[in-house]
């Protein structure tokens, strides 16, 4: 007979899962492996809600393998650990994102970049060494090779830093790659969403100029009072945007649907840089005149690798560098997915898992 999820490991998990493209979330059995030699057993605390949790649950990106239990934000206490494990101890606070596995020797492996290796494997959604299916984090436990499991810094809060792990590295790793640090400089982010109020805390960090570019105007006392961005570019309002052209140096575009391109490259300096992190469900349309006549560079990025965000966590524990977060109950999954589908968020929703994830 074949095995189901609550069937295939011998240790039992309970989660929430979505099971068809309504994306809708419920209570969900399944199991996880034993511990191999290198595995860590983690308990979870908290998880972080990324809108891409939100694109997998509903299947707008077409490969979604349901059911699906999405969360790639963890953070938990390590539970119990292999016979080979020598960087964790139980009791130790840890995290764990968007990776769970990579084949840890090809070349890409080799430079620390296991986020773009081609045997990576994802925290869900999926699929795992031994064929089975990878859960996420809105669930009770995890299992996790040791190489892809964070050392959580001991001053950053374990609910406003679960969104660093996803959202964080996301928005870190491409400033530094393509050299968006340099103090002065002038940053655009735009959305205003888990992973552009994140970019706002660390262009101030690095020392930029930091402007919002958003299409909603209530965000404007928030983003500029508590976030510490020095200013607000509503795109709807045409004579601000004209004033903003040819202003910044770079740009990063962290918004989750189709949207034109053209405007944001316009507001770019001569050289300057355009970087998409979101992950839209279709293409977008990029226009090559304005970027040839203004040797302009328009890239991508995805995430990061171990060391990078591990380097990432204690920058943001250096600066006090958090997510603003809602904290919300596992039963709540539903409305608040419903709001961050439609921009309604502030500016992260966390799950506390441990306190709310009761099994039936
Ligand atoms: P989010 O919290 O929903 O924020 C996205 C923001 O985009 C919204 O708050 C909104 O900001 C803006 N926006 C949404 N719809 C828009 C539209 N139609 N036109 C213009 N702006 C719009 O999402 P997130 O968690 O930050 O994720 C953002 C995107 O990055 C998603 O596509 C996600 O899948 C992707 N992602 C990529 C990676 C990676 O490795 N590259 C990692 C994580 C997430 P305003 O209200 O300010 O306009
Ligand atoms: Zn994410």
């Amino acid at each position: 007979m074949a095995k189901t999820p609550e069937t295939e490991h011998p240790q039992k998990a309970f989660g929430w899962a979505a099971r068809d493209a309504s994306g809708s979330l419920s209570p969900f059995n399944f199991s996880r492996r034993e511990l191999g030699s290198e595995d860590v057993l983690i308990k979870i605390l908290y998880c972080g809600v990324c809108h891409s949790d939100l694109h997998a649950a509903k299947n707008e990106w077409g490969f979604t393998n349901y059911p699906i239990v999405p969360g790639h934000e963890i953070v938990g206490l390590v539970t119990k650990t292999g016979s080979s494990v020598q960087k964790f101890q139980v009791g130790d606070q840890v995290g764990v994102g968007v990776i769970v596995g990579s084949c840890k020797t090809c070349d890409i492996c080799q430079q620390d970049l296991e986020n773009y290796c081609p045997k990576v494997i994802s925290t869900y959604n999926s699929k795992d060494q031994d064929g089975t299916k990878t859960y996420g984090g809105y669930s009770d436990i995890v299992v996790v090779d040791q190489r892809f499991v964070l050392r959580f810094p001991d001053n950053l809060p374990a609910d406003a830093g679960a969104p660093l792990l996803c959202a964080g590295i996301t928005v870190y790793s491409p400033m530094k790659y393509y050299g968006m640090t340099e103090p002065g400089k002038h940053l655009g982010v735009a959305g205003l969403g888990g992973l552009g109020h994140v970019a706002v805390k660390l262009g101030k960090a690095f020392g930029l100029k930091v402007t919002v570019i958003s299409t909603s105007p209530k965000k404007e006392v928030e983003a500029i009072d508590r976030l510490g961005a020095d200013s607000f570019l509503l795109s709807s309002d045409p004579e601000k945007f004209k004033a903003a052209i040819g202003s910044m140096d770079y740009i990063i575009d962290t918004i989750a649907a189709v949207h034109p391109l053209a405007p944001l490259v316009s507001l770019l300096k001569i050289n300057g840089k355009l970087i998409t992190v979101g992950l839209p469900d279709k293409p977008l349309e990029l226009p090559i005149f304005p970027l040839v006549l203004g040797r302009k560079l328009v890239g991508g990025s995805e995430i990061g690798g171990m060391k990078e965000t591990q380097e990432m966590l204690e920058f943001c524990a250096k600066h006090n560098i958090a997510a603003d977060i809602e904290l919300i109950r596992m039963d709540q999954i539903n409305s608040a997915m419903e709001r961050l589908a439609k921009s309604d968020v502030r500016y992260r929703f966390v799950v506390d898992v441990a306190n709310s994830l009761a099994s039936p």
